[in-house]
């Protein structure tokens, strides 16, 4: 409470804060987490109706870091893995769907690359490095393997992940294991055969890559990192926090909290010995006011993709048979939608026994003006889609709309700078961390990453304190 003196105030409880509050409470920490919604989890919900489990926020995570799986061993959680389909993605050419090719033989018989392309990407192997660090992915794609795989393979999957444009992002900070796989084998082709034959550790064979949930949806995994913290560490429906360096290398943290019942917040005074934010960009300066312009420069002009996610449910399917991971858009083929995943198809009890749970997610960095579309005109584009794409003239028997405005951020060329002022301020201002998604990684599984690697470095710089 207010005269007490917090190890850690954090800002934002989503899956970075909660991971992060998990282990400074294992560590005995005295945490407080300050949430300005009703509820923690974040982005990540949940929602069970008539028979459907639908996500509002992220579908799926992929199990691609040692921090995730003993997250959830920690947990007792198991992960949920698609037993079939989750490697069939298709991509939309020519209005049908074509799927994506996963290997060198595919990628020769298919129909989405031309056959100059083709040829490139044989020749891969023996293409010269490149020496731009800043160079975007579309350029790095070109100069690799030509321009139809960059239209049709990188362009898809980048509006998959980033809701973003490749001509932006900044390979070394978007993507920067494909990057190092360039910088240090010469070749992604040949990267990749090297790196399998790396001999892993008993826990690095556990990091699969598989596509994962959680049975019962993904804020299952919130839920228990709310258990494991203790929902008394938790303060939902806290506004306008504040922080500002105090006496004794303490932090003063200012905030409007609301109980459940009053219309109004009674304003608290706080203090910790380390605050962490873990909120995007744009939403830092407002938090920490201390900053200067050019300080709080790096993180006002962090973009971010602005997301519309339609989950539309269908008591009895009657479109085509759904055997997919999920199908993405390429922008040439000019559609309003980045494309649609089939939740169902990958996991028990998504949806109806003979029912379709599909989700339509739209707008991203390209198409931003789509955020602003009534609920109307998006209901309209999402069935028109599934309709023409799935080949169903069905209404869904559920549809719900959620809109982010600040969904991705966008790792471009501002990015080193923003990197740079994080140290320099993390140096500057000794227990104040930033994170979230501002670095290291935009993915559930990075977020948990850089949740265990922050607290270790709390936790060390709370004991180096305590002896000083
Ligand atoms: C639509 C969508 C789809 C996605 N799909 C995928 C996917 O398929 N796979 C995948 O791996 N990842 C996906 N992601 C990304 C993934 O969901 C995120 O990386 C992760 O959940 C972010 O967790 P976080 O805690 O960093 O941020 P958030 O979940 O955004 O949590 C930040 C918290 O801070 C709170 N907050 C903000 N401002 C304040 C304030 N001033 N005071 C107090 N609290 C504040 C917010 O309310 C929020 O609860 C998706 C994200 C979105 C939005």
């Amino acid at each position: 409470m207010e005269n007490e003196l917090y190890d850690s105030i954090l800002i934002g409880a989503g899956l970075t804060g909660l991971t992060i509050a998990h282990y400074l409470r294992k560590s005995g920490l005295r945490v407080l987490l300050l949430e300005k919604n009703s509820v923690p989890g974040g982005v990540i919900q949940s929602h069970a109706e008539n028979e459907f489990i639908y996500e509002s926020g992220p579908n799926t995570g992929v199990i691609s870091s040692v921090e995730l799986v003993r997250l959830f061993h920690e947990l007792r959680l198991s992960f949920e893995v698609p037993q079939q389909f989750a490697n069939a993605r298709w991509i939309w050419r020519k209005n049908r769907w074509e799927p994506m090719p996963s290997g060198l033989i595919s990628a020769v018989t298919t129909p989405l690359f031309t056959l100059k392309d083709k040829f490139r990407i044989l020749g891969e192997p023996f293409r010269a490095k490149g020496t731009n660090p800043d160079e975007t992915l579309s350029e790095l794609v070109i100069r690799r393997m030509g321009k139809s795989f960059l239209e049709y393979a990188i362009d898809p999957f980048i509006s998959g992940i980033y809701a973003g444009d490749p001509s932006q992002l900044v390979t070394r900070y978007a993507m920067p294991k494909l990057y190092a796989l360039e910088q240090n084998y010469g070749s992604f082709i040949k990267g990749s055969i090297a790196k399998a034959r790396i001999p892993k550790t008993a826990e690095e064979k556990l990091v699969t890559k598989q596509v994962f949930s959680v049975n019962g949806g993904l804020s299952v995994l919130t839920d228990a990192l709310v258990h494991s913290v203790g929902s008394e560490a938790i303060w939902c429906n806290c506004s306008n926090p504040t922080v500002s360096p105090g006496a004794d290398d303490s932090y003063v943290v200012e905030v409007e909290r609301k109980s459940e019942e009053a219309t109004t917040g009674s304003l608290l005074k706080l203090r910790s010995r380390s605050v962490i934010t873990t909120v995007g960009g744009p939403l830092l300066p407002a938090i920490l006011p201390f900053l200067s312009p050019a300080e709080a420069e790096p993180f006002t002009t962090l973009r971010y993709a602005k997301v519309v996610q339609v989950a539309a449910g269908y008591t009895d399917w009657k479109g085509i048979p759904i055997k997919a991971f999920g199908g993405l858009v390429p922008t040439v083929e000019q559609k309003d939608i980045l494309g649609i995943l089939f939740p169902s198809a990958l996991f028990e009890n998504r949806a109806p026994e003979k029912g379709a749970l599909l989700s339509v997610f739209m707008g991203g960095i390209k198409r931003p003006e789509l955020y602003e579309y009534s609920d109307a005109q998006l209901k309209e584009i999402a069935v028109s889609h599934i309709n023409e794409m799935m080949q169903t003239g069905q209404q869904p028997d559920l549809l719900r709309i959620f809109r982010y405005p600040y969904a991705i951020p966008q790792y471009d060329a501002g990015s080193g700078k923003r990197l740079h002022t994080i140290k320099e301020l993390q140096f500057r201002y000794p227990g104040l961390m930033l994170a979230g998604n501002i670095r290291d990684g935009i993915g559930m599984s990075d977020r948990v990453k850089q949740g265990a690697v922050i607290a270790g470095e709390v936790i060390e710089y709370l004991n180096i304190k305590k002896f000083m």
